[in-house]
């Protein structure tokens, strides 16, 4: 599971996956900006949270 998301967004997409996984989420930098929209808003997304699985 990955959400790309937006610097606003990226509690909610950890919480989201914290409560699928049960397993804290890693986290990372986008290094391609402005080409993902962010999950939640129409925002260029900054981050991406994946699960380890
Ligand atoms: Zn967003």
């Amino acid at each position: 599971m990955e959400k790309k998301v937006c610097k606003e967004h990226v509690e909610i997409a950890l919480d989201i996956i914290v409560d699928e996984t049960g397993e804290y989420p890693l986290l990372e930098e986008l290094s391609t900006s402005g080409q993902v929209t962010c999950e939640f808003c129409d925002v260029d997304a900054t981050y991406v949270v994946s699960s380890k699985k």
